[in-house]
């Protein structure tokens, strides 16, 4: 199949598909993306990442390149050129081309590219095992909640973990806890029965697929605890995992070289991921 990508306003095969090299996604990595699960044809929790991208731009004083309108309807085109039915598209806006200096320029025009591909959650055979994750310093910058695409220390991260034979590297802050993975949340299961993930701060991105269970534990009458955790805490945790728009809900089953509880997924785990399905099935429905 030849895949085609979206580059400001025209469909290109994706090998033509080139972007200037003063560019100040490239050059600074000024700009901000959006991931997006794509299922039977449907964006999944579209008016949640359309919020995420329109607060990212914002908080950079990057100016929207369309109406919201247009946006959907380019993003169903890219899905659909390039024949997704389950998969992803990614979308990219950045400040502008203009001759390399760090204060913005004049009048900038956003740039925008979106790809799509098709693409399958983590195998039946790697949930039903679960991962094994390593902790790292979180090397970041302050403002975790832009989704940014300045990503080094994440792409660092995901090598040390791949690297390590691990799945995911969840990132430490400075005073022992847990900020969240390179590319998903981190959550706890307590003794006590009680789901922790990191409370929504400039510390973390506040995934879609964290505010998607966040609503499922609440539905269904759950334990909810939005605080920080220490890797101490996560290490004698009854469960762990992790969420993320391409892992959905993922059994952590090793933290570093302990296994959490029996080293098998948990009961609570292994119900939210359900619960988290029937969430992207009915999305998909709808679509
Ligand atoms: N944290 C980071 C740093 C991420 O890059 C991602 C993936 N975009 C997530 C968390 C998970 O966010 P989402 O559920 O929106 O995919």
């Amino acid at each position: 199949m030849s895949r085609i990508a979206y580059v400001n306003g025209r469909y290109l095969p994706h090998r033509a598909a080139a972007v200037h090299i003063e560019d100040r996604g490239y050059q600074f990595s000024d700009g901000v993306y959006e991931v997006i699960a794509v299922q039977q044809g449907a964006l999944v929790d579209e008016g949640l990442h359309l919020r995420r991208l329109e607060r990212s731009l914002r908080e950079l004083r990057i100016a929207e390149p369309m109406a919201e309108g247009s946006l959907k309807t380019v993003m169903r085109e890219v899905i659909r050129r390039n024949r997704v039915r389950d998969g992803i598209i990614y979308v990219q806006m950045t400040r502008g081309v203009a001759p390399r200096d760090h204060a913005f320029p004049k009048n900038p025009t956003t740039q925008v590219v979106m790809t799509a591909r098709r693409g399958k959650p983590p195998s039946p055979e790697t949930v039903a095992a679960g991962v094994r994750v390593i902790t790292i310093p979180d090397l970041r910058w302050t403002r975790c909640d832009i989704k940014s695409v300045s990503l080094l220390p994440n792409v660092l991260g995901k090598q040390q973990a791949r690297e390590a034979g691990a799945y995911e590297a969840w990132q430490v802050d400075r005073d022992g806890n847990v900020t969240e993975g390179t590319s998903t949340n981190a959550w706890i299961v307590t003794e006590a029965g009680e789901v922790v993930t990191r409370q929504a701060s400039e510390a973390i991105l506040n995934g879609v697929t964290r505010l998607a269970v966040i609503k499922v534990i609440e539905e269904h009458q759950l334990r909810l605890v939005e605080r920080p955790f220490s890797v101490a805490e996560a290490k004698r945790a009854r469960e762990a995992f992790m969420t993320s728009t391409t892992a959905f809900v993922l059994p952590v089953v090793r933290i570093d070289e302990d296994a959490v509880a029996d080293g098998k997924p948990g009961p609570l785990t292994r119900r939210l991921r359900e619960l988290y399905i029937e969430h992207v099935d009915a999305e998909g429905r709808q679509g």
